[in-house]
């Protein structure tokens, strides 16, 4: 495990010297120290940064070959996938299954994103059809500048990833902080110093976001500010960032509805259900976790719902067969377990879960939940819980059931299943989400733009959106023709 800041591609200690402790969720055991950085530090990643980018000519490197170190950088996490998903178990708690997925999938990234940066060696910009033949015109991409990257602990390595490997392509340099609770595999992707990455253009701070993080909104050396998590923090960070009128782009929450139609097979959408708000105990920004099922099949599904749900293995993530492993934090627990105690007083039905589970005593554990009979304006509806806590209601017909799906301040996702595939369509059509699922919920493809409406965001991530969250537009125009312009005349020939 690494103990340093990576800064300018060397490995060093924070000036102030500080370190903050890392809990394994499971075990509530403190098993390592991380240096705390300060604005010292983050000013020393920002200099480490503007230099590559600015002078050492990073940004003037051909697609191809910062596609090469971007290849590189995916081999290097491949070859040490166990290792480093291990290393996200004990720091976010999550079954080693399902970090080995994130693991490869941050591999899959860096090597998807090298890709674009080769098909964009060829792109010369893109002509522009101008009104007035005197003239010539292109648009053409280049990158924004310094990136500031701060991300949550729900996905840590694969968040980073997202981030970093679309800044590099477009020839940004990076600084990285991620969150206080799950850093240790952030500072793997150090990898990039065998990758022989130049120094500067990654660069990772570790410590709080009051401090490290403030520090990164507010440098003047940051051109863009590239934000995944709360909404309050968004907020703010949109806010410092008008100041400069830094480029922002935001992933948010959300409180995303799954509506299931009474044609639909009620097994498969019980795995769906369950898939969309179990995996990854529900810390997942695009859970599904307000199911609307319509009235004919409501009680059968809710009965194999709850049935199913009670058979989830709960464990520590390290161990064979685990499905829900322990919530992040303490804090995390405690807000969960507060969040169902206030649905419950608010007039909530616990169906299933609920509480801490037997033989549990240490770990930040807590029993897959079902709450039923969830008031609408009560905060277990509208509000994310960003735990394994599912919301369920019967609706009656296709109306209210986009009625109730789009009654939230959030758009990060929806899901609609019906095997009426012109109905599916026409529900997916009315959502106002950045991402619709028809027949499933959650899957996740690089190649696909990510990010919400409304307060779930600002910008899209992956794909050829994901790319330009880090290009400005340049126009360039020519004149050329051999007809003077004929603006400026002089007086004398002005009377003629
Ligand atoms: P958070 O509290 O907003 O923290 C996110 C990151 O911001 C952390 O690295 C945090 O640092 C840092 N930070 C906190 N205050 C800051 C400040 N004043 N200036 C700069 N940085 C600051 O969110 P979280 O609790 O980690 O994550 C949960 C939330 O993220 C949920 O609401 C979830 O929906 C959202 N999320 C969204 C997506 C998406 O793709 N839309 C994905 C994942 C999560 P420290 O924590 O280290 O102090
Ligand atoms: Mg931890």
């Amino acid at each position: 495990m690494r103990s340093e800041l990576y800064i300018g591609g060397r490995w060093i200690s924070p000036i102030k010297g500080g370190t903050f402790d890392v809990v394994n969720p499971a075990t509530e055991d403190v098993i390592h120290k991380l240096p705390a950085a300060t604005a010292e530090d983050v000013d020393a990643a920002v200099a480490a940064a503007r230099r590559a980018f600015d002078k050492d000519g990073w940004p003037k490197l051909s697609g191809a070959q910062r596609a090469a170190y971007l290849r590189a950088i995916a081999d290097g996490i491949r070859v040490r996938q166990q290792e480093i998903a291990r290393l996200e178990v004990i720091d976010n708690g999550k079954p080693l299954p399902e970090a080995a997925w994130d693991i490869a999938n941050a591999a899959g990234c860096f090597d998807y994103f090298a890709g674009l940066a080769e098909q964009r060696d060829n792109d010369r910009g893109e002509p522009i059809k101008l009104s007035d033949a005197r003239f010539t015109s292109r648009a053409v991409k280049e990158p924004i500048g310094v990136a500031g990257a701060i991300i949550p602990w729900n996905y840590p390595l694969l968040m980073a990833a997202w981030k970093v490997a679309p800044a590099l392509v477009a020839g940004c340099t990076v600084v990285l902080k991620p969150a206080e609770l799950t850093s240790l595999t952030a500072l793997e992707l150090a990898i990039a110093d065998e990758a022989k990455l130049p120094p500067g253009v990654l660069n990772v701070v570790t410590g709080s976001g009051s401090v490290a993080g403030q520090a990164i909104v507010d440098h003047k050396g940051v051109d863009k500010l590239a934000f995944t998590g709360s909404g309050p923090v968004g907020s703010k960070i949109m806010t410092a960032a008008a100041r400069d009128i830094k480029r922002v782009s935001l992933e948010l929450g959300g409180k995303s509805p799954f509506v299931v139609f009474d044609d639909a097979d009620i097994d498969e959408a019980v795995e769906w259900i369950m898939f969309g708000i179990f995996w990854n105990q529900g810390q997942v920004c695009s859970a599904t976790s307000r199911v609307l099922v319509q009235d004919g099949i409501y009680g059968e599904l809710l009965r194999r719902l709850v049935e199913e749900t009670r058979k989830i293995t709960i464990g520590n993530g390290l161990e064979d067969g685990i499905l829900l492993g322990p919530l992040v934090s303490k804090r995390q627990h405690e807000q969960v377990l507060g969040a169902i105690e206030a649905a419950r007083a608010a007039g909530a039905t616990v169906a299933c879960g609920g509480r801490r589970p037997d033989g549990f005593e240490r770990g930040y554990f807590l029993e897959p939940t079902v709450l039923t009979d969830v008031p609408l304006g009560s905060d277990a509806w509208r509000e994310e819980i960003f735990g394994p806590v599912l919301c369920i209601r019967p609706f009656s017909d296709e109306n209210e059931a986009i009625e109730l799906a789009n009654e939230s301040r959030f758009g990060l996702a929806a899901a609609v299943m019906s095997k009426d595939d012109v109905r599916a369509e026409r529900v997916a059509a009315a959502f106002r989400a950045g991402i619709v699922w028809i027949n499933c919920s959650q899957p996740t493809f690089t190649e696909a733009p990510w990010g919400g409406y409304k307060e779930s965001g600002i910008g899209r991530e992956l794909g050829y959106w994901g790319l330009e969250n880090y290009l400005e537009t340049k126009q360039i125009t020519k004149f050329v023709t051999e007809e003077p312009w004929g603006w400026y005349m002089k007086p004398s020939e002005a009377a003629q």
